[in-house]
């Protein structure tokens, strides 16, 4: 189609909708695919603001501006599979000569030298037009809603469960703060995990949408009204999940005021970002848009301090037998730097819960039908329920996703799977498209939180048995691995989740477009990306890791 039709049809800001059905806009698959993907990162059902770009995450992106959106768009409907289009923080830069196994789109976000990688010097050349954050799946055209983190929250919570509450969570309470694009997957989890969930968030509208998607059950203004509705269902040993309107730092006092200790505490406002993300106790939401925007300095020292409170009120619930953990925003750092110095007594969610997945190359593996028919998603439900029937938890998680999850956007499904797995469901994938069970072709992602594709020492690596918490040789090795192997799209990005200076991670989505070239670009993607998770822990001493390379022979 051409391109000003096109964006007169899919792209007319701020109203983006990914095209449907089987009929090309781009001249293969292979485009076609990036291109509804980014589409529909900025949907509206599925971005938090699209008329910024800002997808999820603070202000995670998916191009840096209109203009650079548009101008995207224009070359991937023109683009070849002889090349591959360059993308340089939201922005198409160039074109490559490649091969049609080769990757289509190559792209690097809010990448800085080390010793300039901070929040300052990215605000100034964003404010210059010169950059643009891309999250992590944002601006990797890879975010599917709230959907994407629900799993592993679920499974965080989960995990939480046996570990701390003999498996069962009936009755308990579990409080955190932020009901966004990834925090509101919260409540849902917690439900889904059988606890009551009491959250806050100081905007309304992001709980409303909560509302809307049907992640959350219930919402008020009044904090009364919360901690009631709160104890009634611990009480009866229901599992409601409540949205209160408020800053999490006045919940958690009201709470310990009250004499409630939650039974788990956590937190997923978006602290990362102390000056575009979170907002300082005592600011209204205009107040905060403004001060941002007039004095960034003082608003920094705000929240900074804002968080040393925020964090010194879980450490106190903490003393008092709340189980607390850190959720991947680095609120523990900002806190540090706000004058709360034990704000690393507690751990992240990583080392507690999560690493014994990585060890066996687990992690948040996705997809998306392109079609735009939900069927296609339910016949790859059925699938991997017939492929791995004695996988009882994915078989729960997979069911309990059809009934409670509203699609957004462009239908799709997130399960964990682990080494052998993603590859034996990709090939099966690509096998239901051959055969028409699935009408238009699937794409294979992950988030960039995976097994070997990231070093984020406060987050994702923290706590590394050998301590190379800090080294980022291996999501660059993963970067390459992926390119190498024939992902559709790669990318390497900086400062996803925890923020500018903090983490480097690295994207793949690979297209399952039932042809034969797709099969030898599965094979390889879906076994070489677990499989650097696999190297990455083994090489810093998991003997988890070791088992599992032995297994599948991958040890030199
Ligand atoms: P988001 O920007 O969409 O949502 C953040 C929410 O926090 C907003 O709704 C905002 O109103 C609220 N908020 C800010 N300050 C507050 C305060 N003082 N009190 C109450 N609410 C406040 O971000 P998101 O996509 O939901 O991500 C949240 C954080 O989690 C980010 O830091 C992100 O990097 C991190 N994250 C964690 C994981 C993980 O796996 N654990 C994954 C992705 C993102």
């Amino acid at each position: 189609m051409n391109p000003t039709d096109f964006i007169k049809q899919y792209a007319k800001h701020p109203t983006y909708k990914a095209p449907t059905g089987h009929q090309l806009n781009a001249k293969s698959w292979q485009t076609e695919a990036p291109l509804r993907m980014l589409l529909n990162n900025l949907d509206e059902e599925v971005a938090e603001n699209p008329d910024q770009l800002v997808v999820y995450g603070g202000t995670g992106q998916a191009a840096r501006n209109r203009e650079n959106l548009e101008k995207i768009i224009e070359m991937l409907l023109e683009l070849d599979d002889n090349h591959s289009l360059l993308i340089q923080s939201g922005k198409a830069v160039g074109v490559v000569r490649s091969h049609p196994e080769a990757p289509r789109v190559l792209i690097a976000n809010s990448n800085l030298v080390p010793a300039w990688a901070n929040w300052e010097h990215f605000e100034d050349l964003k404010s210059r037009g010169l950059m643009m954050f891309g999250q992590m799946t944002a601006g990797s055209w890879i975010y599917i809603g709230s959907q994407g983190i629900l799993q592993g929250t679920y499974e965080t919570f989960a995990a939480c469960a046996n570990t701390h509450f003999g498996g069962s969570l009936r009755g308990k309470l579990l409080v955190s703060g932020g009901l966004g694009g990834m925090g509101g997957a919260q409540p849902l989890a917690a439900t889904m995990a059988g606890s009551v969930f009491l959250g806050a968030d100081i905007d309304p509208k992001r709980i409303e949408k909560r509302l809307e998607t049907r992640y959350i059950d219930k919402m008020t203004h009044r904090y009364t009204e919360a901690r009631d509705w709160a104890l009634e269902a611990m009480k009866k040993g229901e599992n409601i999940s409540i949205g209160l309107v408020s800053d999490i730092g006045d919940l958690l006092e009201r709470l310990l005021a009250d004499g409630i200790i939650p039974d788990i505490l956590t937190d997923q406002t978006s602290a990362h970002d102390p000056v575009f993300g979170y907002v300082p106790n005592g600011l209204s939401l205009a107040e905060a848009e403004k001060l941002r925007l007039s004095d960034p300095q003082l608003y920094k020292q705000k929240s900074l301090k804002s968080m040393a409170r925020h964090v010194g009120l879980m450490l106190d619930l903490k003393k008092r037998g709340s189980v607390v953990f850190d959720y991947g925003n680095n609120l523990r750092e900002f806190a540090r730097q706000g004058g709360e110095s034990h704000s690393f007594d507690f751990k992240g969610f990583v080392p507690e819960y999560i690493r014994p997945l990585f060890c066996e190359g687990k992690g948040p593996f996705r997809w998306a039908a392109l079609s735009g028919d939900p069927e296609d998603i339910y016949t790859t439900d059925h699938a991997l329920m017939e492929a791995f029937p004695e996988n009882k938890q994915l078989i729960h998680w997979l069911k309990q996703a059809r009934e409670k999850i509203a699609f957004q956007g462009l239908p799709c499904r997130i399960c964990w799977l682990g080494m052998g797995e993603r590859e034996k469901a990709g090939l099966i994938f690509n096998d239901l498209v051959k055969s028409g069970k699935v009408k238009a072709p699937l794409v294979i992602g992950r988030d960039h939180l995976d097994c070997g594709s990231v070093a984020s020492p406060n987050r994702e690596t923290e706590g590394m048995l050998d301590g190379s918490d800090a080294v980022s040789d291996w999501p660059l090795l993963n970067l390459m691995s992926n390119t190498a192997g024939g992902a559709t799209w790669v990318s390497f990005h900086h400062g996803g989740g925890v923020g500018m200076g903090y983490s480097q991670h690295a994207g793949m989505v690979v297209l399952v477009d039932g042809t034969e070239r797709a099969e030898k670009c599965l094979r390889r993607v879906l076994h070489n990306d677990p499989a650097m998770g696999i190297y990455r822990h083994h090489d810093a001493g998991y003997e988890a890791a070791t088992k599992v390379g032995e297994r599948f022979d991958l040890l030199i």
